[in-house]
């Protein structure tokens, strides 16, 4: 049984920038809007930040941070973000509704795992708060030794728009627990749910300034962010062009950064899979979130005993996707979250039809009626006869897309599945569990799924090999790219130093 949900209102909201604790606008007094991607309509109107703003957040962050953050016990640092996860939980219907609204994804992504992610995220990280220790080490002579994990300071985090509220998450609660202060970006297409995350941080008691938030765009406002001198470490998830771009306005002040960017997954099936799962596996790896996953298994890699077999199903169940209303439960794919996005994805197909490949399913947008024929939606679409050295292989398209190639030979599969400037994640399906853990170890991807595709938990590390990014997040590995070590030497035989006290 399918039902609609709603936003609270169906009149734009207005949102200010968060800085030090307090709700302002612009220096500028600009404003930009966000559309609902599934209408086009205007969500909201947002205060614009540009350089001078992120000056004031950054300045803010700073006061915050020699303030009173770090005189704060570990443990009350840790409580305060448990009530912010808590808070996050009681407004998880109407967060969801709105990052649907904003995002395009459908409410039952957004409800069952966007938000529990986030509240399961800064959850987790609380607990981490108290469990930050140094370590003493065993040097020789009458010394002591010990080193001190000790938070960065201020931190930059620039974050996309396919999981906004979540991505907010993976970045803010490592970074809190470890007594960081921080100035965040959301993306300009998706700033609504950060905006509502700024009012929970107000009401758990976070002191002024720890969290600012700072919606604008990437050239504007993010590259002030990135570029700018007070601040001692930059996060960025998004594309691997920006994240360079990112990694160079850095490099002036060796800030220390950390990168999660693009991918373009294998998604590999063997001939003797379980077809029925590994079909549903497909579904999910490059359907999920209209395909604007980072991980998205976009290369989908068929044995060629089993091709047949496996998109006869797989085609038929894909054309069977309802596209349309993302407020409805029904819903499996909502809009694109932008028009850009869209025309991207139209002009990759072209691209794939040029270069031999067959548009087995979808290929266009869908036939919709009433206020979504203005949304930005297109069919769950395959692409099929397609070799891994195509565009359509290479490139990342980010949408609801998939390029099949066929294997026989699994040496030669595993130097196709490497052959990408990649490497974030991957997936296999197979009955053999030697082969399924050789994979595993040979293919050069930050994370693997055997017979699952997509999964994902506070306490495991997620991040990219090659040009997919450096840096893990989640997990106790997230605490390395928000501390730093100091070591400590203490005399203990009191005596003058060498041959300097003769
Ligand atoms: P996409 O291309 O998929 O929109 P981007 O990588 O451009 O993804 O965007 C991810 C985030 O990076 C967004 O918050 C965006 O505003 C920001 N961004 C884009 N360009 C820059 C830039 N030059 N400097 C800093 N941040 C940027």
């Amino acid at each position: 049984m399918s039902s609609t949900q709603t936003v609270a209102s169906d009149t734009p909201r207005r949102y200010q920038l968060f800085i030090d604790g307090k709700w302002m606008d612009a220096e500028s007094g600009k404003t930009f809007e966000t559309p609902n991607p599934s209408t086009g309509a205007t969500l909201a109107e947002v205060a614009e930040a540009d350089k001078a703003d992120v000056d004031k957040a950054v300045a803010a962050a700073r006061r915050a941070f020699e303030g009173k953050w770090s005189k704060m016990s570990a443990r009350d640092r840790g409580r305060l973000m448990y009530k912010l996860s808590q808070l996050i939980d009681a407004n998880s219907q109407e967060l969801a509704a709105l990052e649907t609204s904003d995002n395009g994804k459908p409410i039952r992504e957004s409800q069952y795992v966007d938000i529990p992610q986030v509240v399961e995220n800064f959850e987790y990280f609380a607990g981490f708060a108290t469990k930050i220790e140094g370590e003493t080490i065993p040097v020789p002579g009458q010394m002591f030794n010990y080193t001190l994990r000790e938070p960065l300071g201020v931190c930059g985090q620039i974050i996309p728009w396919n999981f906004p509220l979540l991505m907010a998450a993976w970045k803010l609660a490592p970074a809190l627990a470890a007594g960081n202060t921080i100035v965040l970006k959301p993306a300009e297409q998706t700033p609504v749910t950060a905006m509502e995350l700024g009012k929970l941080i107000q009401e758990a008691g976070f002191p002024d300034g720890v969290v600012n938030i700072v919606p604008g765009y990437g050239e504007t406002a993010g590259a002030a962010l990135a570029s700018h001198p007070g601040i001692d470490k930059i996060a960025f998830t998004g594309s691997t062009e920006v994240g360079k771009l990112i990694a160079r306005e850095a490099a002036q002040n060796l800030t220390k950064v950390s990168l999660e960017l693009g991918g373009k997954a294998p998604n590999i099936v063997f001939a003797d899979a379980d077809i029925e799962q590994a079909v549903n596996g497909a579904m999910m790896s490059i359907f999920f979130n209209q395909g604007q996953v980072c991980c998205a298994g976009s290369r989908l890699f068929l044995h060629e005993e089993v091709k047949d077999e496996f998109l006869d199903n797989f085609k038929e169940r894909a054309s069977r996707m309802q596209v349309g209303n993302p407020m409805d439960t029904a819903t499996h794919m909502g809009p694109q979250v932008s028009e850009e996005q869209l025309n991207r994805i139209k002009s990759y197909v072209e691209i794939a039809r040029g270069e031999g490949a067959t548009v087995l399913a979808g290929g266009e947008p869908p036939q919709l009626e009433g206020d979504f024929r203005a949304g930005y939606f297109f069919q769950p679409t395959i692409f099929s006869e397609v070799t891994n050295q195509m565009r359509v292989a290479q490139e990342e398209i980010f949408g609801p897309v998939v390029s099949v190639i066929t294997f026989k030979d699994e040496e030669d599969l595993i130097q196709q599945a490497n052959a990408t400037i990649y490497g974030l994640s991957a997936g296999i399906w197979t009955r053999d569990i030697t082969r399924a853990h050789r994979f595993a170890r040979e293919i050069k991807a930050g994370v693997v799924w055997i017979n699952t595709f997509n999964m994902f938990n506070a306490a495991s590390p997620f991040g990219g090999y090659k040009q997919s990014g450096y840096g893990r997040e989640m997990g106790k590995h997230a605490l390395d790219l928000y501390t730093q070590v100091k070591s400590v030497w203490v005399d203990l035989s009191g005596k003058p130093m060498g041959w300097f006290g003769k």
